[in-house]
Formats: structure tokens, C-alpha cells, sequence
């Protein structure tokens, strides 16, 4: 939708060059695990003295309280919100409201609870033309869906979808979609483009071919650089 808001941030610095990272200026982050949070404390030293102001790092206060305890916590990494320079901080934690929009960067945004073994959040984005849905991680979950079949100009979901079904039972511990209950879960989706994410790599040939052998022409393979304008 705009190139200064990114979700999630567990390849950032190596997807984008130095130039694009100092572009960002604000990251929604939908839970704490490290694939999803990996690349923020290198994004904040990559910005700071190139961007205008501080990278502002927004989620609900429970996945907040867990970066800072567990990453900022000036033992893996410092504490860069209290370290100010002349500009003032280089990144800066807002906590956000669950399921009552909030602005971000000129995008309206909606943190929505989903299904996961931490405290995890899809987001609803939207400008004035289009809206779309991330999941986070997650499992089989409902309140996400509700919300996405009732938000206007809908054009599309981000859902993950983690690992094949024959490690359904791993996907079912780990609160992950498979092939199998993603295909159940189709059943709650609005009609748009579903975009598929998260595969694990070293099941992605059998993922790829478990999503094709679904016949579902709406189900597509996210892959690194795919560029989407909405
Ligand atoms: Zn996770
Ligand atoms: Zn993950």
C-alpha cells in the first residue's frame, strides 16, 4: 500500500536495500517469535541518521512487553528507545488498541487476536481504496475471518500457511496451517485473492504441490520480491 509501513520485520535488512529500509517508517508486528521479529534490531541501527524521525514499532502491549523484555533488553540487543541523539530516539514502541482502528504511517489499521501458542494478531490495513488482511500465524481461528467478510473493498488475505499435512500434528501443537485446515478454513474466507505465506523451506516443493493439488484458483504462492499493488 505505501512503502513506509512494513509487517512484521524477519528478513527487512536483507529483502531490502539500505536505501528502501530508510523508507520505513513504522513496522506492525504480529507476534513475537523470531521469524517474525529477527531483522528489527538491525532495521532500527540501519535507519537511524538516514530516516526524519524514529522507526516507530507498534503492537498490541502484550507482544510489546515481550520484545522489550526478551530483545531490547539491552542484553541481546540495546534498549535503543531510551538512547536518544540529537534527533531523539532511533526507534520507538507504540502500543496499540485490539480490534478498534488506529492510524499508521497514513494507513488505517486493525489488530484482530488469532490463534497461536503466544499472544499473536492479524491486521486489517486500509487506505482510502482498498483493504487487506494478514494473518500472523495462525491456526484454525475465527474472529480474523469475521472481521475480513465485513470490511469494505476487501482485495485480498495474506494467510500463512506453515506446513504440509503430513505434519499436521506438528502444525496442530505449533498452532500452524496446514494444506488440510487451510482448505477448511476457506470455508469463513470473503471471496477475494488469497495469498499464501509462511511455508516452512524445506517442505515448500510438497506444500506447493499439496496448494495446486486443492484446485482452488484463488489460492496463490507468495515468493520472495513479488511485488502487489492494491
Ligand atoms: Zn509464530
Ligand atoms: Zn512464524
Amino acid at each position: 500500500m505505501n512503502d513506509a509501513l512494513c509487517v512484521d520485520a524477519g528478513a527487512v535488512t536483507e529483502a531490502l536495500t539500505l536505501e528502501e529500509q530508510a523508507q520505513v517508517r513504522a513496522v506492525l508486528v504480529t507476534h513475537s517469535h523470531m521469524d517474525h521479529v529477527a531483522s528489527l534490531p538491525f532495521l532500527v541501527e540501519n535507519v537511524f541518521g538516514r530516516a526524519l524521525g524514529p522507526l516507530e514499532v507498534l503492537a498490541p502491549e502484550d507482544v510489546l512487553v515481550s520484545l522489550r523484555t526478551h530483545l531490547f533488553n539491552d542484553a541481546l540487543w540495546p534498549d535503543f528507545s531510551q538512547i536518544a541523539g540529537e534527533r531523539g530516539p532511533s526507534v520507538t514502541f507504540r502500543p496499540v488498541p485490539v480490534g478498534v482502528p488506529f492510524s499508521a504511517d497514513g494507513i488505517t489499521a486493525t489488530a484482530v487476536r488469532v490463534s497461536h501458542v503466544v499472544p499473536t494478531y492479524g491486521y486489517v490495513l486500509s487506505d482510502e481504496k482498498s483493504s487487506v488482511v494478514f494473518s500472523g500465524d495462525t491456526g484454525p481461528t475465527e474472529e480474523l475471518w469475521a472481521v475480513a467478510r465485513r470490511t469494505p473493498r476487501l482485495k485480498a488475505l495474506f494467510v500463512e500457511c506453515s506446513f504440509p499435512s503430513d505434519l499436521q500434528r506438528i502444525a496442530d501443537v505449533s498452532r500452524h496451517l496446514t494444506p488440510a485446515t487451510l482448505h477448511a478454513e476457506m470455508a469463513k474466507f470473503p471471496d477475494v485473492p488469497i495469498f499464501l505465506y509462511h511455508m516452512k523451506p524445506p517442505a515448500l516443493a510438497r506444500l506447493t504441490a499439496e496448494i495446486a493439488a486443492l484446485g482452488k484458483p484463488r489460492l496463490r504462492v507468495l515468493v520472495d520480491d513479488d511485488a502487489l499493488t492494491f
